[in-house]
């Protein structure tokens, strides 16, 4: 039975003593803040940290990694536990062996490891809040909505999925199911992208009618990654897919528009047995509503990763623009050129798009990259598609389906 009486007294014993302690490290603040370090041990206040730090355990929000690929290990596993809000509770793979060795890296028990066949049995486990599709494209959609059936919020990989009508169905399946879908596309966390979306925002470029961006890689058939993104059925298309995207979305970011016409060529080098499926080149232009103009380049044989707006006052350029990390902004005219933000930042790209969705589940509130815009990606890649078979001008409605003349 609690005894209001005793609770008093002791708070009153613990605050004589909490008082004699405030005292001695008031004195030992006093003689520090005089210059007098103090010589024996002492608490000192609070420092002040260049991060916040991560919340308690028990507040951080359960994650499943579902595929332990080149950038699940490389680099979603270390962001999870880098995260404030967020850790990996969580794997599920079609290889068994690996997935052991990986839980035992991060701490997550083997009873945590799932199949692929067996993922629905995530819905018995309450430690799981979001379940992250970090897989081969093709898969995407349907390890979706396995997620999504067992009660799950889901983060999923860029390209969302290999067709507007998968991406509809991973849509569908998040309403059904009540839950958050975003789309990992992390520049929008990236330091030196936000930096230059509110320099462009800022008005400082002055007046932008033209941006360009150019994303482009080399394809190693040697690594297990690249091995399926030849594959047309699997990887969805060749670079415009697979990095091409990032010159689209970006500039539909950062120009705060979507186009309504485009054009576009795509190449594959014949007799290069990397591209006998997939494109190696793809350009194309896009025309949008405002009467602003960009071009996007992707490649699957040089190394490139830029973004430009090319203001009347001033041009800025991320060059690279959505490396893991070393990105860079420069801001110039024909007189002079700054660098800004110069300090290695990129890294905060990876824990901010997985605490900003963990904050979005634990709070209610918005996702910045939600299911809607990779749809609306996918739409638009299907129209550069058919815009370069076809060789001529598509007019777009604004959901980036193709207006049919
Ligand atoms: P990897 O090939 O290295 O990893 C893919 C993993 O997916 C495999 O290891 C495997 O995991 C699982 N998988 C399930 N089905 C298949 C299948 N049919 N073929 C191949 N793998 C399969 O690829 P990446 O890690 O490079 O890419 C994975 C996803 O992440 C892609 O969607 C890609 O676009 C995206 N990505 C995003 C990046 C970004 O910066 N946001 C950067 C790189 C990739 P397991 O062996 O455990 O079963």
């Amino acid at each position: 039975m609690h005894d209001p009486s005793k609770s008093r007294r002791l708070f009153l014993a613990g605050g004589a003593a909490g008082l004699g302690a405030a005292i001695a490290g008031g004195r030992a603040a006093a003689q520090a803040d005089r210059g007098q370090i103090p010589t024996g041990p002492v608490g000192r206040p609070e420092p002040k940290l260049e991060e916040e730090p991560p919340l308690p355990l028990d507040r951080q929000l359960g994650w499943a990694v579902v595929g332990l690929g080149d950038y699940a290990q490389g680099y979603v596993l270390p962001a999870l536990a880098r995260a404030r809000r967020s850790r990996a509770v969580a794997l599920v793979s079609g290889n068994p062996e690996k997935a052991k060795r990986v839980a035992a890296r991060y701490g997550v028990g083997e009873n945590a490891l799932y199949g692929y066949d067996t993922m629905g049995r995530l819905a018995g486990n309450d430690a799981v809040g979001v379940v992250y599709i970090v897989t081969a494209n093709a898969t995407h959609a349907e390890l979706t909505v396995k997620a999504f059936e067992a009660g799950k919020h889901v983060f999923c990989e860029k390209p969302m999925a290999n067709s507007p009508a998968e991406c509809q169905r991973m849509i569908d399946a998040a309403k059904a199911a009540g839950r958050k879908l975003m789309i990992a596309y992390r520049a929008h966390w990236e330091p030196h992208n936000l930096r230059a979306k509110a320099i462009l925002d800022s008005g400082a470029l002055g007046q932008v009618w033209f941006a360009s961006s150019d994303h482009h890689r080399p394809l190693d058939p040697s690594l297990p990654r690249d091995q399926w993104r030849m594959k047309r059925d699997v990887a969805g298309g060749g670079s415009l897919v697979d990095i091409g995207i990032y010159s689209l979305n970006g500039l539909q970011w950062f120009l705060g528009e979507s186009p309504n016409a485009v054009a576009a060529t795509m190449q594959a080098p014949p007799g290069d047995p990397r591209f006998a499926e997939v494109e190696n080149v793809f350009s194309a232009e896009l025309a949008f509503p405002s009467g602003r103009r960009a071009t996007i380049s992707s490649g699957y044989t040089a190394s490139k990763k830029r973004i430009d707006l090319w203001g009347d006052r001033l041009v800025a350029t991320l060059d690279p623009a959505t490396a893991y990390q070393g990105n860079r902004l420069v801001v110039s005219n024909a007189k002079k050129a700054e660098e800004i933000l110069t300090e290695e930042t990129s890294a905060a790209q990876f824990t901010g798009e997985i605490d900003h969705f963990s904050q979005a589940v634990t709070e209610g509130t918005e996702v910045r990259t939600p299911g809607e815009m990779g749809l609306r990606d996918m739409r638009l890649i299907e129209a550069l598609y058919r815009a370069a078979r076809e060789r001529r001008w598509l007019d777009l409605n604004p959901d980036m389906t193709v207006r049919e003349a």
